[in-house]
């Protein structure tokens, strides 16, 4: 089967398209074959190397939709044909975060495509019960926008950040697929929703997707303007994944008592943190990633009862995966690059 493939750590140019021996389904497993598989922040950092246990040569791609083509032992036959999307989330089912629902606290957790191959190739082999069923009238390509940044957003606001109808939530860097998946959420959750953006173009769009207040970040000063827009209040969550760049405006941000959730930096890890602000102001700090197994299937209900539309950037042939790296990498995209074999 035709794979995007790398032998090396490094830019985009290290990315290939080779032809790798196809999977098999093993016990308990599907074969899919790949419809669409979209980016993720998540495949930049493996390609440049962060250290991590990975496969190499190794296939990126954890965000997965497509057709059960066969299914190993153990698996219903009636599963072949079906149209599937696929939670990249890998637990051990046996630890005690397993037990109590926590899946990915697992101290083995492991994202498909991340520490295993993934679904830049034509097929992929994964357990059954990872698979779900689509309905019929949600793309490929929409399904595949899904798993892991509509997954990690979910979590972050309903579980981590326990935001209420009625609250004050801004979110950083809303063009990226997860910023725009918590906008999505937290408007579908009753909140007032606040975000941050670069440009004219993605301003206007993020007001069509119904965020109430968008500030551009080359023009305005947003942790100011944020505070005057709330009543010198600030608000109640901020949503952080873009680290150093954003870090102490989104601090300021933060109402008395309000709740910082970060699960990702992508402009650098290494921030600083004013002791004084954390107690004076009682905020807390709170770390998230990915999501369990149930707020998964919670999350899967709302798309599938078309209360969330995935929000899709760029639709590409998998031979363009270099390009399609070069893209995510430059940051101008607004939502998911979505990649088809
Ligand atoms: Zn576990």
């Amino acid at each position: 089967m035709r794979a995007a493939i790398f032998h090396e750590n490094g830019g985009p140019e290290v990315v290939r398209i080779e032809q790798v021996p196809q999977p098999v389904a093993g016990p308990g497993e599907v074969l899919v074959q790949v419809r669409a598989a979209a980016l993720n922040h998540l495949d930049l950092w493996v390609r440049r190397g962060i250290p991590i246990e990975t496969t190499m040569p190794h296939i990126g791609g954890c965000d997965i939709a497509g057709v059960i083509t066969d299914v190993g032992n153990g698996v219903a036959a009636e599963r072949v044909g079906e149209r599937v999307v696929i939670n990249p989330g890998l637990w051990c089912g046996r630890c005690r975060e397993c037990a109590r629902g926590q899946e990915s606290m697992c101290e083995r957790y492991r994202i498909f495509g991340e520490h295993t191959d993934g679904g830049f190739a034509e097929f992929v082999a994964i357990q059954a019960d990872h698979a779900y069923r689509l309905p019929d009238d949600l793309s490929f390509e929409e399904a595949a926008a899904l798993p892991v940044s509509y997954q990690t957003a979910w979590r972050a606001l309903v579980t981590r950040a326990r935001l209420m109808p009625g609250e004050d939530v801004l979110v950083i860097g809303a063009s990226g697929g997860t910023a725009l998946a918590a906008v999505q959420i937290a408007r579908l959750m009753g909140a007032r929703v606040f975000a941050v953006t670069q440009g004219a173009g993605n301003v206007e769009r993020l007001r069509e997707m119904g965020a109430d207040v968008v500030y551009d970040r080359a023009t305005t000063d947003w942790s100011r303007a944020v505070h005057a827009d709330t009543g010198k209040r600030g608000v109640d969550v901020v949503v952080e994944n873009v680290g150093a760049a954003t870090w102490s405006g989104s601090l300021r941000a933060l109402a008395r008592g309000g709740r910082l959730v970060t699960y990702g930096a992508t402009a650098g890890p290494k921030v600083e943190l004013d002791l004084r602000s954390v107690f004076w102001k009682q905020i807390e700090v709170i770390g998230t990633t990915m999501a369990s197994r149930s707020e998964f299937e919670d999350l899967l209900r709302m798309v599938f009862a078309g209360r969330i539309r995935p929000v899709i950037d760029t639709v590409m042939p998998l031979d363009e995966a270099r390009e399609a790296h070069r893209r995510l990498e430059a940051g101008g995209q607004f939502g998911k690059i979505v990649l088809v074999p």
